[in-house]
């Protein structure tokens, strides 16, 4: 007997939902009697009117109706489906005949039209759907616009409205111009009937799904609150319809019912306005100037935002233009939930320039197709545009993106994971027809910085941090016991790279990076007890300036070393040859103070020399030459020498340096080496240091590097 208790549970648990619903009209005189209904799950409130509200009320919820002592009266709504007139040529055709109707479209218009279906309703109809559009099989750059209609199944008047615009669009083409037009142009696709099962209900039209569900109550909610339906349960048709767009990319939309004459655009969740608030007034008022009794209906211009109306959560234009950023309606046919067949050719015949002119809508804005900048690729990149907070995305298909926007100018950003993020200002969105603005968007990873940073006191030069930042955006490496490291994935920009290990002072150099750039920055780090003046190699222009003369060029030397020691520019009193017959120039830092407290103070740098000598040795005589001084608290300069000294004292016919002791000599100099000056006597002041150069008259060599 044990087997028999979930079957026992199952039959329970789905008579609790309340099958039965029953069609009530609520009437009041204060719109506050009937506020608490729209939030009772047990009434499914489907219009509200200036006196009454019209609902379909489970069996619980008629009881509350009861309790609180609601007037109310119920009513059914007639079912005409398959009724056929021999005076008006539209009717509510069955579900078999929409199918065969269909199918028969697909076989006889094969160069223009795919029949598609979304999935199979809960008691295994199909959910059909019809894309007309040239080249029906190629995902071209053309916009997607949708329509649905009858997600209630008792307000049935698109059904045939569908099926004739399928069927206007599919004989108009190649006879009419305007229709040829909209079939090239827009991808279009039709689903006369979203819900079967509640349509083909017997007796009559069930508005809810199988199950008793109102799938337009069914949908996610923005703010992450419970649907309407009172459920988190997302069911079949409706997971069925999100799994379709999400493969889609629908630039608008809209969906039919009735029991109102009016488009009604988003939000229905909440009182604050859409981004695209603007946009979707124009293009409801687009509708509903189009169709005259709606425009001169009840509604102001036949229009109205879903929660002035009535508060909805759950609705399936509001998931849409979330999730999807597709402009979505739901538009209203006829105050008459399900008018008799007599009237449906006149209300065809007021809607059809309506629903032929809003898919329109997609043709304007601005377009494009975005791609890589170097494989021409398409990329699934995001379009946001400066002040409204939707973005749209391209279809990675083509990389196409169809931003409707009103008449003006935009400033649009293109982003997309992996490339660099781009904006263009002031484009402009025209009404008439799209602006078109293809963007290519250049791959991040494209530049490198790399290098070796070194701990001259140590064997082994692991774990010190490289990073390499510009603006908000930073790359961090660490490097590996040779020293090695690598920032890779740069975006163009000027950078500081900044070398750093606890106990090791920082070391920092600027570099400009662009699109494809490989760069090398090689460091040294001392050890933090010994502050280094000058830790240079003639690499960094910022710490140094030319304050005399003419002679030091900053940039890649092509004379003397050829080369810098590290990355490609380094000082030299000629860049490209040898300096100048009587020169005299200097090189100089700003000021630096060297801490009281530091226990060493030294200055390093790597350099390269070749100057006039003279004679031989020991009797050299030393031309031209150059030499390092200080200056202490912005007192006079004086020589400071290296460790291991100058190579002797420059001759006295050298105008500027002569008889000081300086760094002179074809040979022993030009190689690239470090020199050390213990600057230890002058910690606890501020102190400068000039590189001077000095030449005297007669011959000159390659300099100073
Ligand atoms: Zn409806």
């Amino acid at each position: 007997m044990k087997r028999l208790i979930p079957a026992f549970l199952f039959i329970f648990l789905f008579a609790s939902q309340g099958l039965a619903q029953t069609a009530v009209r609520i009437f009041y005189q204060d719109r506050s009697e009937v506020e608490p209904l729209f939030s009772n799950p047990d009434v499914m409130v489907d219009n509200v009117k200036p006196d009454t509200v019209i609902a379909y009320v489970f069996d619980k919820g008629m009881r509350y109706l009861d309790e609180k002592g609601y007037y109310y009266e119920t009513f059914v709504v007639p079912c005409y489906r398959g009724q056929k007139l021999s005076t008006t040529s539209l009717y509510y055709p069955e579900y078999n005949e929409i199918r065969d109707t269909l199918h028969s479209f697909a076989e006889n218009y094969p160069d223009l039209c795919r029949l598609d279906s979304l999935g199979p309703t809960q008691e295994g109809r199909w959910m059909y759907i019809m894309r007309i559009t040239d080249n029906p099989d190629i995902q071209e750059d053309e916009p997607e616009f949708r329509y649905s209609s009858t997600m209630h199944g008792d307000e049935p008047v698109s059904v045939p409205f569908c099926i004739e615009f399928i069927k206007m669009l599919l004989t108009g083409y190649g006879t009419d111009t305007d229709i040829t037009e909209f079939v090239n142009e827009i991808d279009m696709w039709v689903m006369p009937l979203y819900n079967p099962d509640g349509y083909e209900h017997t007796p009559s039209w069930q508005r809810t799904l199988s199950n008793g569900i109102d799938p337009n109550r069914n949908f996610p909610v923005p703010d992450g609150t419970r649907g309407g339906d009172d459920t988190y349960t997302v069911y079949q048709e409706t997971q069925a319809f999100m799994d379709f767009c999400d493969e889609r990319y629908f630039v608008a939309s809209a969906n039919f019912h009735t029991g109102a004459l009016v488009v009604n655009y988003l939000w229905d969740y909440t009182s604050t306005r859409a981004p695209d608030d603007e946009l979707l007034i124009a293009m409801s008022k687009g509708y509903s100037s189009r169709n005259e009794p709606m425009w001169t209906g009840s509604f102001t211009n036949g229009i109205t935002n879903g929660h002035d109306w009535y508060e909805v959560k759950g609705s399936l234009q509001d998931w849409v233009y979330w999730q999807r950023s597709d402009m979505d309606f739901t538009i209203e046919l006829s105050d008459t939930k399900a008018p008799p067949v007599s009237s449906l050719d006149g209300l065809w015949d007021d809607n059809r320039d309506a629903m032929f002119y809003l898919p329109q809508w997609v043709l304007r804005g601005i377009r494009g197709i975005v791609t890589d900048s170097i494989t021409g690729e398409p990329l699934p990149a995001t379009v946001s545009v400066e002040g409204i907070d939707k973005d749209v995305r391209c279809d990675p298909a083509v990389g196409d993106y169809h931003r409707i926007l009103l008449n003006g100018f935009y400033n649009l950003t293109f982003s997309c994971p992996g490339y660099r993020t781009k904006t263009i200002v002031d484009v402009y969105a025209d009404t008439i027809e799209a602006t078109r603005l293809d963007v290519q968007l250049v791959p991040l990873g494209t530049s490198r910085i790399h290098g070796i940073a070194l701990l001259p006191d140590a064997t082994e030069h692991s774990g010190i941090q490289v990073q390499a930042t510009s603006g908000d955006f930073t790359r961090t490496d660490i490097t590996d016991p040779d020293g090695n490291y690598e920032l890779t994935f740069l975006i163009p920009g000027d950078y500081t790279i900044t070398a750093s290990k606890e106990g090791y002072g920082d070391t920092t150099v600027s570099a400009t990076i662009g699109d494809y750039d490989d760069l090398v920055e090689n460091f040294t780090l001392y050890q933090i007890d010994t502050v280094y003046l000058v830790n240079t190699d003639f690499e960094m222009s910022a710490v140094l300036t030319e304050t005399s003369g003419t002679e030091w060029e900053w940039g890649i030397p092509t004379s003397g070393p050829e080369t810098a020691h590290s990355g490609v520019n380094c000082w030299a009193t000629n860049l490209d040859g040898n300096y100048s017959d009587g020169a005299e120039a200097m090189l100089e830092t700003d000021e630096y103070e060297l801490p009281a407290n530091a226990t060493d103070a030294k200055l390093t740098f790597w350099h390269w020399y070749e100057f006039e000598r003279g004679d031989s040795w020991p009797s050299y005589r030393r031309y031209d030459g150059g030499n390092v001084k200080i200056q202490v608290d912005g007192g006079e300069w004086t020589v400071i020498t290296p460790e291991g000294g100058y190579d002797g004292t420059i001759t006295s016919s050298n105008p500027y340096i002569g008889g000081e002791e300086g760094f002179n000599g074809e040979t022993n100099g030009n190689h690239w080496h470090t020199e050390e000056f213990d600057l230890s006597a002058y910690t606890g002041h501020t102190v400068r240091i000039r590189f001077h150069f000095g030449c005297d008259t007669g011959t000159n060599s390659s300099g100073w590097y």
